[in-house]
């Protein structure tokens, strides 16, 4: 004979669910320290040969737990990354976590070239602006993924 404790509906102990927030949390660290590998400018240029590269595949597990468990880590935490995104529009290699141009809500649009041309971009591709015409943003996004994909290790996008 089974005995049912509680409703399906009811939340876990406080001991489970730190138990849960750990993992969350933990996979989101442990994917932050491989990121600052696998992302140098070296690293991508050596694995450009490859299909697929990694892609945060630790922190999306994070959301995705995050989510079925119902902690909240990814809504609340001021020190947890940004949610992995789409990949960038100039390595292609990288998760998007900014984006630049486009149109948005509360901004008045002022008609420039960069609102008809959004770019998804990761924190280790940065454009030169201005931006008004295509040939400028051939030439940007070459730059920028010469820059961000090259024989190099030291540099880092975030100021330190
Ligand atoms: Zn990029």
């Amino acid at each position: 004979m089974r005995t049912v404790h509680g409703g399906s509906s009811r939340r876990p102990p406080a001991s489970v669910m730190a138990w849960k927030r750990m993992v969350v949390v933990g996979l989101n660290q442990m994917c932050v320290l491989v990121d600052d590998v696998v992302y140098r400018p070296a690293i991508v240029r050596l694995t450009l040969r490859l299909p697929r590269w990694w892609r945060c595949e630790l922190g999306q597990l994070s959301v995705w737990l995050d989510e079925r468990w119902g902690i909240g880590y990814w809504q609340t935490d001021d020190q947890r990354t940004l949610a992995p995104g789409d990949l960038c529009d100039v390595c292609g290699r990288r998760p998007a976590h900014l984006e630049v141009g486009g149109l948005w809500e509360d901004v008045e649009p002022e008609g420039d070239f960069m609102e008809s041309h959004p770019l998804r971009l990761c924190f280790w591709c940065q454009l030169d602006a201005p931006i008004e015409s295509e040939e400028q943003l051939s030439t940007a996004i070459a730059d920028a993924r010469a820059c961000s994909i090259a024989w190099r290790w030291r540099w880092h996008p975030m100021p330190n």
